[in-house]
């Protein structure tokens, strides 16, 4: 990685709704300093996955 690098906004498209969607510099560091891949979703693609974890507490058995 070059020193002095910066991150501008970028651009991407969602596979789930096919929407261009942005990806701040902010969070591309964020990424990047994780090692992470880029999104492959947009936030509103995101946040309902991660509502659909939290069910109601409904306890089979
Ligand atoms: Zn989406």
């Amino acid at each position: 990685m070059e020193e002095g690098q910066y991150f501008v906004d970028a651009t991407l498209v969602c596979v789930d709704c096919g929407r261009s969607f942005q990806w701040t510099c902010g969070e591309q560091s964020y990424f990047f300093s994780k090692g992470l891949r880029p999104p492959k979703r947009c936030l509103e693609c995101r946040e309902p996955r991660r509502r659909t974890l939290r069910k109601s507490p409904e306890v089979s058995g």
